[in-house]
């Protein structure tokens, strides 16, 4: 899963063509790199694009993310939770418009590896991805590795 604020093309490109890879990516619509329209499910159905305005109230983001990632593992029990943790999602990113906070990091973070043991033993990679306020990366990823301990 992809809380990056632009589309995870790389993974949906990588990913698409394995069926027992599910991936849900949640991105600021319409944004570069123009990719992961809702209705972009992949060519086996096995992705869930939620891309999002700008500017909305940071709970809807986190509402909607979780949402996909129940959806996506409809029938499925991933044996892996690999976290594409981007932070430029954060308010004030210059290169983004999203509005999460650091409470919403670590929600999302415990969200996470809530559902990671009920479904795998709690098996949880996370990369880091983008980021571009410096003082707020720093910030966010000691709030994401807490909350992964
Ligand atoms: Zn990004």
């Amino acid at each position: 899963m992809d809380w990056d604020v632009h589309h995870g093309n790389g993974t949906q490109a990588i990913v698409q063509d394995t069926p027992d890879i599910h991936f849900v990516s949640m991105h600021q619509w319409p944004w570069y790199p123009g990719t992961g329209r809702m209705d972009d499910k992949g060519p086996l159905g096995s992705i869930w694009n939620v891309p999002m305005p700008a500017s909305l109230p940071r709970e809807r983001y986190v509402t909607a993310l979780l949402s996909a990632v129940d959806e996506a593992v409809q029938g499925f029990t991933p044996d892996l939770v690999m976290i594409s943790a981007g932070f430029d999602s954060l308010a004030g990113d210059p290169l983004g418009g999203f509005t999460l906070e650091m409470d919403d990091v670590e929600y999302l973070t415990r969200e996470m590896v809530s559902r990671a043991e009920q479904w795998c033993g709690g098996r949880v990679v996370s990369a880091l991805e983008g980021g571009y306020a410096p003082e707020r990366l720093g910030d966010a990823c000691v709030r994401h590795m807490r909350a992964l301990l």
